[in-house]
């Protein structure tokens, strides 16, 4: 029998949200132990559901869940939360061993007080407690920005590769194999990362469209090289400012390092020669809302990068909103967060009138309050079920108290409790809204809400918006990435 252990955290640390990750938080969010842990993730899509799957397709194999938290991106992880949660990874796997391999479902863009590599931090401790023989495997997120401290010490590092996120199970599961395979001496993995001086605009990094898709096409290719275990496209996570923010490539062969090297060149040469389509903006705010008010028939989807909860947003911001209202745009439908008005729409109950200003409370970047009069159409819980493909393969949401709202000038509005993507209609359908009957759907994301909105949208069109998930890069002050990056500085050589 071979014994597998999985434990870990799920983090994308934006660290120009003005919202820490702390410790009540995680807390809030949940830490699962053991069978909680199959019985959130193991019917999902997720990462931990292809560990989990390595069970069924090989009785010879137990793989063993010991500790797991996710927490919405958010600010980094402050350093309370982040010893808690590396102390109880580290003290599980050391106190239920010992272990023939372990799996991490780790997301490769957590940041935190003071590890400013946190993914890299946690694979360091375990591989020092379970010293340098047990094979160590790591499933990564896409949006990862990956250090050499990520690779070096595992023996299989594997990345979601779509945007949205549709193949986190797969993807999880070729590590779990190729763990599997090299404990019993079948293979001896070699990994190569590739760090480019490149970064991805945030519009540009959906693997269904071009550039993404020719990249990902380079990418198959390579992989196709006799011996090639796995091939990674690594988009990067331009919000965490670290060191190794930007993209990169992770090639693993079968003991030959020459090889891994030569595939992970040949894809971030690839990225380089394609820097420029990487690189293009969204459309201004008043623009995208006059093509949709144009449009002959909707839905038609604007995506809210600027607040792009998925990516660490506040889920309050209130930009498109406010320059619908100024250019007479109506029939929009949009989330918000804002748990105070929440509790006035329960006081107010359904059928209640309201007036009140939602929205735009979390900081000065996601716009001001806007102010309305309005009537509340129906009020749950928040939690609700997608059974369809989500960003991610996650399945149950919890988007706390929530309210629906009708303004008398014409917006139809859900209030959450908590921030909240877009990444299921179920968030308006278990609130009596159809989102096929609107005209304009806002929708928090860049790429977590496609699944749920491309099988509706008759367009989609992604805003050049404000806030801290702003596609527009050069607004933020850095301290900690590398210099140079293109396109943040645009003479950027590569040689
Ligand atoms: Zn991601």
């Amino acid at each position: 029998m071979i014994r597998i252990a999985t434990a870990g955290f799920l983090h994308e640390s934006n660290t120009f949200s003005s919202i820490p990750a702390s410790l009540d938080l995680w807390e809030r969010s949940g830490v699962l132990e053991g069978d909680a842990i199959r019985k959130e993730y193991a019917s999902s899509q997720s990462t931990l559901a292809g560990f989990l799957a390595l069970e069924q397709e090989d009785p010879q194999v137990q793989v063993v869940p010991l500790v797991f938290s996710r927490l919405t991106p958010m600010g980094a992880i402050t350093e309370e939360a982040i010893e808690y949660l590396m102390q109880r990874v580290v003290d599980a796997i050391r106190d239920n061993g010992p272990w023939d391999g372990i799996l991490l479902p780790q997301h490769g863009a957590a940041v935190s007080i003071p590890f400013l590599d946190a993914d890299g931090e946690l694979l360091r401790r375990v591989r020092a407690l379970v010293g340098p023989t047990v094979p160590i495997g790591m499933a990564l997120d896409m949006h990862g920005n990956v250090s050499p401290e990520m690779v070096v010490p595992a023996d299989v590092v594997t990345v979601y590769q779509t945007n949205p996120h549709i193949d986190a199970r797969a993807q999880a599961l070729l590590c779990g194999r190729l763990l599997v395979r090299t404990i019993r001496g079948e293979i001896r993995p070699r990994m190569a990362l590739a760090t480019p001086p490149l970064v991805v605009n945030i519009l540009n990094q959906g693997t269904n469209d071009k550039p993404m898709s020719d990249l990902l096409a380079v990418a198959d290719a390579q992989g196709k090289r006799p011996g090639v275990l796995s091939v990674s496209v690594v988009e990067g996570y331009p919000y965490a400012d670290v060191p190794e923010m930007g993209m990169s490539f992770i090639a693993v062969t079968d003991n030959d390092q020459s090889l891994a090297d030569d595939v992970a060149q040949t894809l971030a040469r690839a990225a380089w020669d394609l820097r420029d389509a990487l690189n293009q903006g969204g459309t201004p705010i008043d623009g995208a809302l006059r093509q949709a008010d144009a449009a002959p028939a909707g839905p038609v989807v604007l995506f809210d990068v600027g607040d792009n909860v998925g990516g660490g947003s506040p889920g309050d911001s209130t930009h498109i909103l406010q320059a619908a209202r100024r250019l007479g745009v109506r029939n929009l439908l949009q989330a918000l967060c804002d748990p105070q008005v929440v509790m006035q729409c329960q006081a107010a109950g359904i059928g209640g009138r309201i007036t009140a200003s939602v929205g735009g409370k979390s900081d000065h970047l996601h716009g001001v309050p806007f102010p309305i009069e309005a009537t509340v159409t129906a009020l749950s819980d928040g939690r609700y079920e997608e059974t369809g493909p989500t960003h991610g393969g996650f399945r149950f949401f919890n988007d706390g108290a929530s309210a629906a709202l009708r303004t008398d000038d014409g917006y139809t509005l859900v209030l959450t409790s908590r921030a909240a993507g877009s990444s299921s209609l179920q968030q308006f359908r278990t609130l009596g809204i159809e989102p096929l009957n609107m005209k304009i759907i806002v929708a928090k994301g860049v790429h977590s809400p496609r699944p749920a909105m491309e099988p509706i949208a008759r367009q989609m069109i992604w805003v050049a918006s404000p806030g801290v998930t702003t596609a527009d890069l050069s607004t933020f002050t850095y301290q900690h990435r590398r210099v140079p990056l293109y396109p943040l500085e645009p003479e950027t050589v590569w040689p």
